[in-house]
């Protein structure tokens, strides 16, 4: 509700009135009886009298300024036309109101007169209360105008002075920002780092060891880091979507091999649980446009949820499209049957850090942000997550995505690979082949010691510790891939490095991973744009990498 200064605008009109007193005339005529007339019918108000348009402008240009000007037209000199408009085309003088005295009856010197901004006319022989009342009205008009003028100014400064604080708050909050999103880039690459080599060597440890206690043991390592990096992925990506505005990067790509391939690395779980992992969908292929990243973040977290919650049964992945109304919806279902959710539980589990089991007695690992990351992603490319669950028996998760989500390009129906587009995504089995020449771009000892250990047997690899190096030893030899570390340390960047490469004739079109532990949203994006042709984020495994070289080369 609007609250005035003033309790109602007639209140308001009685305060004026008594300050109405206080207000000053400038009577102006050469005639000594007129004035005397005019003062002696205004004796209410302060008048100041001038007997010629010179002294008029004078006088009002002084320190007793007028309120109001009564002016007459017929005057010796300078008459009373030219003194209005002189006073009109004076900045100090402008706004006060003129009101002409004459005797003259024609309409056309009443229009000249407005025309040089007069507000009002009094013809002689004067009528008391008619001057009196006209006067008063133009004093009270003038002095609201004046007011409102006042009250702009004000509000102008207000408005500005705001403005300024809302801009001073906005540079703080960018600024905040900026360094939010400095610190999330710095910590995931410092955290993916040294996580590439426990995660990797123990990769490696695992298929070399023979002895079951040590394989047992090592085993234990790469589990704990695995859920280590699971942890920081949430984490970052939870921070990430709440420091600033993640946009949906769409392309296209089949849904079906996609989910199957990535449904492959959740079956060793499975099966250390004794649960049947099963896919089901009604066709083989379905070209989808969608976050690929995000939903293989939306995959990964509803199946492993899935999996971590069901001590016995199964666990079962669909895919189905169908019309809903005139829309084409794709829907996941991802159905266990675990422990179930509480009924009053199932609003809360999409919410951050919120699990059905809280408090020290929980049974379950996890830090509560895979399901509440799920449904911002979800939304973000305009779909519906629901749940429906009973306790004991199991849960179903159903994700649907509407008819925005119709590919724009076609999908080649070998390889499920979006044509003309970038290529990636794992496929499972595939090897480089064993001649093809490798160059790794790495300053990191323990990344360099990984990738020799992933691609023994399995491709040539030369290694070039700085871009000095790399470009040495790309001038000598035409290498089939380049897997380019991003961070180099000391001199060029693997960017800077790559846009140097792509000059060359002989590397334009020579596939260009960038292999980095730089892993935020944005970042994929950003190399491709650069002049990468496929991302990898680090840590990655041993059939990641091999499989995607096999796909490249
Ligand atoms: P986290 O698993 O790390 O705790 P989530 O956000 O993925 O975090 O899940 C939130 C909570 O929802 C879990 O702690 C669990 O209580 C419940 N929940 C999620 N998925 C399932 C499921 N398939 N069956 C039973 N409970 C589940």
């Amino acid at each position: 509700m609007l609250t005035y200064d003033y309790p109602n605008i007639f209140q308001r009109f009685e305060v004026m009135d008594r300050e109405l007193k206080d207000h000053r005339i400038l009577i102006v005529d050469d005639a000594l009886e007129n004035v005397e007339i005019l003062g002696s019918i205004l004796s209410d108000y302060k008048r100041s009298v001038a007997l010629s348009g010179e002294k008029a402008l004078e006088i009002a240009a002084g320190p007793n300024r007028p309120d109001l000007v009564l002016l007459d037209v017929m005057m010796p000199g300078m008459d009373g036309f030219t003194v209005c408009s002189k006073l009109k085309s004076n900045p100090g003088t402008k706004d006060i109101p003129v009101i002409f005295v004459t005797s003259m009856k024609e309409v056309s010197e009443k229009v000249k007169g407005f025309s040089l901004g007069a507000v009002d006319y009094i013809t002689k022989p004067y009528q008391v209360e008619e001057i009196r009342s006209r006067i008063k009205t133009h004093l009270t008009i003038s002095a609201l105008r004046n007011k409102l003028t006042t009250l702009n100014h004000e509000l102008e400064k207000k408005v500005k002075d705001r403005t300024e604080e809302l801009l001073i708050a906005k540079n703080q909050a960018e600024e905040s920002s900026r360094v939010k999103s400095h610190f999330l880039a710095l910590m995931s690459h410092e955290l993916r780092t040294p996580m590439a080599g426990i995660l990797g060597f123990s990769d490696f440890l695992l298929e070399e060891l023979k002895d079951e206690e040590s394989r047992e043991l090592v085993k234990m390592i790469n589990d704990s880091g695995r859920r280590l990096k699971s942890t920081l992925d949430s984490i970052l990506n939870f921070s990430q979507i709440e420091s600033q505005k993640i946009k949906a990067n769409y392309s296209d790509f089949e849904i079906i091999s996609k989910s199957k391939s990535l449904l492959e690395y959740h079956e060793l779980n499975a099966k250390l649980k004794g649960l049947e992992l099963s896919f089901g969908s009604e066709s083989e292929q379905l070209a989808v446009r969608l976050d690929e990243v995000m939903y293989e973040i939306i995959f990964n977290n509803l199946v492993s949820n899935a999996i971590k919650y069901t001590n016995e049964g199964n666990v079962r992945v669909e895919i189905k499209s169908g019309k809903a109304g005139k829309e084409n919806v794709t829907s996941l279902i991802v159905s266990d049957t675990g422990i179930g959710i509480p009924p009053e539980k199932q609003e809360a589990i999409f919410e951050e850090f919120r699990q059905v089991d809280e408090g020290l007695r929980r049974n379950f690992e996890g830090v509560g942000l895979g399901l509440s990351l799920v449904k911002k992603y979800v939304e973000l490319m305009g779909g519906q997550i629901t749940v429906s669950s009973k306790v004991k028996e199991g849960s179903v998760f159903t994700i649907k995505f509407s008819d925005a989500q119709q590919p724009k390009s076609k999908i080649n129906s070998v390889t499920g690979i979006k044509e003309g587009g970038t290529i990636y995504g794992a496929r499972a089995g595939q090897y480089p082949s064993r001649d093809a020449r490798i160059l790794l771009v790495e300053d990191d000892y323990t990344n360099i010691k990984i990738a020799q250990l992933y691609l023994k047997d399995v491709a040539i690899l030369d290694v070039a510790k700085n871009s000095d190096e790399a470009l040495d030893l790309a001038k000598k030899t035409l290498y089939s891939a380049i897997l380019m570390d991003i961070n180099l340390g000391k001199g060029m960047s693997g960017l800077e490095l790559t846009k140097i490469l792509r000059k060359d004739n002989k590397y334009s079109n020579v596939p260009i991973v960038a292999y980095t532990a730089f892993a935020l949203d944005g970042d994929r994006e950003n190399f491709i744009e650069e002049g990468c042709t496929h991302y990898l984020p680090k840590p990655c495994s041993r059939d990641e990498l091999i499989s995607l070289l096999a796909e490249v080369i």
